[in-house]
This record gives structure tokens, sequence and C-alpha cells, in this order.
């Protein structure tokens, strides 16, 4: 489903960086080998030709020997096999047929993929409810869920509400918290709001880790700036000394509050007898310098906040989000240029895999699955009844096999290493009864599968995404790397029309399946592939003449009231805190090189290259007292496992916490996270672990061991 080159005959392909939401525009070239090759792109749209150091290197997965390039099936005897793609599919057809006809099974879960584009996922999902199930999700669940849930609770959307474009404009404060742009949306950092900043704008970063973000504007370096770093799972007293802060010193925009909101008294009441001293002491920031940033906040013309896994990824996730809500709405912060509430995803299609409805709670275009009128109305289009109870979540699904999930479909998703708690992941994944992967890579996940179907990669593939800021975007694919591999799309087209026969999965390609989407998501019904072009065009686009809105809530919220809901929270603390046995608090994060599980990024040279293997920050009076030197290695135990890492020393991090990244197969940070769930939007608190530390080998060791032995 490859398309004709858009460079001109014989020129490069214009498509979107696979990597993350920013959603910048580069090219892609293919010589007669087939190798694929990267070109930037110079007039794209997001990103004008700038591109980052994953994005520049990107193709390199692609061309990676590891590529998948037939089916397997694994034997009776355990071992994987290849096989032809009628074979495969006969296998995959009569385990599904097998596992939905178990009375004592749910069906089975199904993992859309946030790398995968908008009409493989709309296909997936509507695979699940065909076959009887909303328990479709992708990893969307780890990182957002709690943020789309408390932004559609209570101001209409689950999306960013303005965009990079209108913020680095407008923008006169930027309160960044548990975000790191400068890693994790590096084009977004240095293209728009670093010249925000270079023209006056302001930052406040909170954060319990100082990173390339708190750097790359130079935070403490000027009084301009500020970075407030607290212990983690603090943010909820944090904002509520700013949010009191301003209702002592009279900085409510009370005409706004007045007409716009509702729940206004609920915060006042929750803030009456609040103690802004203990709070800030149990955030471990000094109270005036909280008081300060309230005050910058709070006087800015237009304040913006950004928000990232540091707070979705709590138990208290949904409220952590809700307190950034409190804060723009009680100021006035929202509905024009330069303001708003706005989560930097991840993915590259984070926000389309969850826009065209691959989760368990809502169809296409977050219609409410829960409701006769919606479903009747999808029903309509897709010809088949769709089941009315919500799904289960992918954590739910993992949670539950060996008892009532016996079967599992995973379009690229890879739970092993994103999941927390990996030994218990895969202890169940031995548990299922069958698991079939569609997978460019044999992943930590596949090799738990009983059929493996080769996908084409993202550089082989026609179809939309959508960025950060809710801009559709088209991908274009050159020719396939290696011949009998099949798009996503193609794969569930063919499973879906083997399992029912019924003309559901009838499509010509990407165009035909996003026209339909079109019909049952109305934020997607003004759209068309040609209208989206190259320049793309944000959601809601509701009608064919419409633009597309780059910010929302101009003239109301999209709430049933139409008012914004204020609603105030109290401090909820991470579910696990250091004790005598696990003294010190884990975090973790993501760095610049590499992406998530890693299964892309850990294939790439140049990426590999700079960042070889994981690593822990540990601060100089937590070294002292565990005896560590910069170099050595540790042991990093937590109750659930433990991994073997080099130590940094470094006062990035905080006395008393240690942070690691989730990207290395081997030592994972997510063998040692908690896998207790946020209640409503079931997110797990991947940043707050209790755990210990000891060294394993000393840099000296190393260093001997590294050395060349005498001859
Ligand atoms: Fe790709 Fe994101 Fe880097 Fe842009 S900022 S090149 S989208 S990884």
């Amino acid at each position: 489903m490859s398309s004709e080159s858009d460079g001109g005959s014989d020129g490069p392909t214009k498509t979107i960086c696979p990597y993350c939401g920013v959603g910048c525009g580069i090219q892609i070239a293919q010589d007669d080998e087939g190798e694929v090759s990267f070109r930037p792109w110079g007039d794209a749209p997001v990103n004008n030709g700038s591109i980052c150091i994953k994005g520049g290197a990107a193709t390199q997965s692609v061309n990676h020997e590891d590529r998948l390039t037939d089916p397997l099936i694994r034997d009776d005897d355990g071992e994987l096999r290849e096989a032809s793609w009628d074979e495969a599919y006969d296998v995959v057809v009569e385990h599904m047929e097998r596992t939905r006809e178990d009375p004592s099974a749910q069906g089975g879960g199904f993992y859309g993929c946030s790398k995968a584009m908008n009409e493989e996922n709309y296909l997936i999902q509507k695979l699940a409810r065909r076959y009887g199930t909303n328990s479709v999700d992708t990893c969307t669940r780890m990182c957002h869920s709690s943020t789309v849930y408390a932004l559609k609770n209570s101001l209409g959307e689950g999306a960013m509400t303005n965009s990079m474009a209108d913020l680095e404009e407008a923008a006169d404060v930027f309160w960044i918290q548990g975000a790191n742009p400068g890693e994790q949306h590096p084009i977004a950092n240095s293209q728009y709001f670093r010249q925000a900043v270079l023209e006056g704008a302001t930052v406040i970063q909170v954060d319990p880790h100082a990173n390339k973000t708190t750097r790359s504007f130079e935070i403490t370096e000027t009084d301009r700036h500020m970075h407030l770093q607290p212990e983690p799972g603090t943010d909820i007293p944090l904002l509520n000394v700013v949010l009191k802060t301003i209702l002592e010193n009279d900085w409510v925009d009370e005409e706004f509050v007045a007409e716009r909101t509702k729940g206004f008294e609920d915060l006042k009441e929750t803030l009456e007898d609040f103690d802004k001293e203990a709070a800030a002491e149990e955030a471990g920031v000094p109270l005036e310098d909280i008081e300060l940033a309230a005050e910058k906040y709070a006087m800015a013309n237009n304040a913006a906040i950004f928000t990232g896994m540091g707070m979705s990824q709590h138990t208290c996730g949904v409220d952590n989000v809700q307190n950034e809500i409190n804060l723009a709405l009680t100021t006035g912060n929202l509905g024009r240029p330069g303001t708003g509430v706005n989560p930097l995803r991840g993915q590259n299609n984070v926000q389309g895999a969850s826009d065209v409805g691959a989760m368990p709670n809502v169809l296409p275009g977050y219609r409410d699955v829960s409701d006769p009128e919606v479903r009747a109305d999808v029903e309509e289009v897709w010809d088949f009844e769709i089941p009315s109870d919500p799904g289960l979540t992918n954590v739910e699904v993992s949670h539950e096999i060996g008892d009532t999930i016996h079967g599992l479909y995973i379009m690229g998703e890879n739970p092993v290493m994103s999941e927390p708690d990996t030994n218990r992941v895969e202890e169940r994944l031995e548990e299922l009864d069958f698991m079939v992967v569609q997978d460019i890579y044999e992943t930590e996940t596949a090799e738990y599968a009983d059929v493996i179907l080769p996908a084409t990669s993202w550089a082989e593939r026609d179809g939309t995404v959508v960025n950060t800021d809710r801009r559709t975007q088209r991908m274009r694919g050159v020719d396939k790397v290696h011949p009998n591999t099949k798009d996503d799309l193609e794969i569930l087209c063919d499973v879906g029309n083997r399992l029912f026969g019924d003309g559901s999965f009838d499509f010509d390609g990407p165009e035909e399946v996003f026209e339909e989407l079109r019909q049952v998501a109305p934020i997607f019904h003004g759209m068309t592939y040609d209208r989206i072009g190259e320049e793309g065009i944000h959601w809601p686009c509701y009608e064919p003449g419409d633009e597309g809105d780059a910010y929302l809530y101009s003239d109301g919220f999209t709430t049933e009231s139409g008012l914004g809901r204020i609603e105030g929270v109290r401090h909820q603390p991470p579910k696990e805190t250091p004790d005598e046995e696990y003294p010190l608090i884990l975090t973790t994060g993501r760095i610049i090189e590499h992406y998530n599980t890693g299964t892309m990024s850990r294939r790439s040279e140049t990426l590999t290259h700079v960042e070889p293997e994981n690593f822990v920050d540990v601060h100089p009076n937590d070294a002292d007292r565990y005896g560590i030197d910069d170099g050595d290695y540790v042991t990093l135990k937590s109750r659930r496992g433990e991994i073997e890492v080099e130590a940094r020393v470094t006062e990035d991090t905080k006395e008393g916490t240690v942070w690691t990244t989730p990207h290395f197969a081997d030592s994972a940070g997510n063998r040692l996270t908690n896998d207790v769930l946020d209640d409503r939007a079931k997110i797990p608190e991947y940043k707050a672990a209790a755990v210990e530390i000891e060294v394993s080998v000393t840099a000296n060791d190393t260093d001997a061991a590294d050395a060349p032995a005498d001859d």
C-alpha cells in the first residue's frame, strides 16, 4: 500500500517522524537494494526542516537485520518455525474462534498501537468490537489516560487545549510540571518554546529531576525562571499551595470564574483549612519559592501549563491533572492563544489511537460506548451489534490473564516492557492459551507469542496520524523492504474477513478506512485525505469547510453544561513510600536518545552509540551513604524485582530519590515499578516505587575487567 512519491517521480517521499508526538515532517528515500534513508523536509509544517537525533536516525531501525520477514508459528515443541500466511491465518482464526466460544472467558484482549496509524487503530478496535468485546486499548493507558480523563471530564476534550504555534506567539509564562520537552519533545522545545523564552517568556519547571529542559532554558541561571524540585508524588500539595496563594492575594479572575466555570466554592472549601507551611515542607520546596511561582503564573497576561507523565503516572493521576485545570480555570487561562492545559503526548500517534476509538470505554471520536444512542448511530454504519459494557483496559486485561482472559491479539505494542512489574507480566503471559503478535521485530512480548505476523514498518505504509496538538497529518510509505511482510491494515482486514466474512473488513487501502472513520467520528467528519494534504488539519473539524481549531474553548467548554469544572483535590501519597527495607524512592523517565520500550531506538546504531545502556542517577549524599562512586554498577531492588545498572552520581536528582529509564531490555526500570492503578483512569503508578540500592561492581573492577590482558 505504499504511495507514489510526493517529492517528484524520483524524489524522496514526505512522511512523519515515527517517534514522538511533535509530528515533525521528514522525507525518506529508498535505494535499489530497498534500503531506506532519511532526508530533511525543509518546509514541513510543524518543524520547518529541523530534526532531533531520533528523527534523523529513524530509518536505521527500518533497515535493521532483526526485521521479521515471514510469518512464524510456534510448534508443539515450543519452537518457532516459518509458515505461509494462509497457515498462520488459519491458526489465528481457529484459536480466536475457540477463545470466543469459551464461556469462562471475556473473549480476549486486543492491543492497538500508538505507533500505528489512525486507520490501523480504527480497524483493530472495530475487530475487537465485531469479535464481541470492548477490551481494546493502547499504551495511551500507560502515559496520559489520567490526563485525558481529567481534561474530558472538566473541559470537554481529552487533548491539548492549545497549539505549539499559538503558545510560542502568545504565552508569557510556561508552567511545565512533570514534563521534559527538552528531551521528550525536542523540536517543540527548541523551535517553539525556546523561541518564546528568547522573546521574554518565563519558565517555571516543577520536576523532582533536573534535565535537559532545565538546561535548555538555563532555568537555574536567572531570576526570571524557576525550578521547583518537589518530592515525587507531592504535586497536589504543591499546587494547593499555589492555589491558596492565588486566593489569598485576590489573583482570581472573578469574571471568568463566574461566567465560565462551576465548582469554585468546592475549591475554596478544600483550601479553607489547608496548611501551606506543612504542605510546602511535605513537598520539600521552600514555601516562598512556591508563592513566588504562583505570583509569576497569576500575573502573566497569558500563562500556559504543560503537563507530562510526572503528573499522569500516579494513582492520583486524574486529581493531579484536575489541580492543573483548577489553576488554569481559576486564573482565566483557557480559551485564548498562549494559555491552556497542554499534555505533551508521547508517541507519534498516541493521540490518534485514542481519537479513533482504541479505548475500552469509547467508540471513535470519544463517543460513550455505554450510550445506546451512540451505539445505534455507529451500528448503522458498521452493521453489527456493538457490546454495551465498557471493556477492560490493557493493564486490567493483563491482570485477568489466567482467569477470564485466555487470548491476546497484540498489534505493535510491547507490554513485557511497557507495563509495570515486568516479572509478573512475563509470568502471566506464560499462562495464556493463545497470543498473536503482529510486529516488525520479535519483541520481548513476541517471545511469548504462538503466532507472529510480520508487518511492514512506518516507512512502508500510508495513513494518517494525529500529533500532540491535534494536527492530523498524512504519512506516506516507500516500497516494502521485505516482500513477504504486510501492512497492519491488510493483516487486520485479512483476519477480519476470515473470522466474519460479512464485509465489515472489506477495505481497499487506508483512504477507504478513513472515509468510514469520518462517518462515525464527528471530530474528523470535515477532513478528507485531500484536505489534510501536506499541512494537516487540527481536530475538531466537524464540517467539510472547517479549518480545524488550533486552540479550544474560545466560546465555551464542550462539557454538558458548557462550563469548565473546578474541583478541590487533597493530597494522596504514593501507594509505596520508603521504609527501613526499601529506603529510597525510585522514579523513572525517558532520555532524548531512546524511546519508550526501545524497540526501535535500540536498533539504531546512532542512538545506541550515544547511549548504549541503562543507568541510575543517585544524589551525592545518597552515594556517600551507600558507598557508591560514579561509574559503579549497583543493584536496585524493589519488592517486585531487581536490575543492575551503572550509577551516575549527580545533583540532578533529589536526595532520597533515584532515577532510571524504561528503555533497556535487560535492565528496564519496569522490573521494579508498581502496578497499582489510578481508580478512574487505570494508569499505573510508574513514578514512585520504594527501592534499596547496593554496589555490585565498583568502577575500579569494571576498569580492570575492560583493561587488555597482559600477554
Ligand atoms: Fe521526531 Fe519528535 Fe524528534 Fe520531531 S521532536 S524529530 S517528531 S522525535
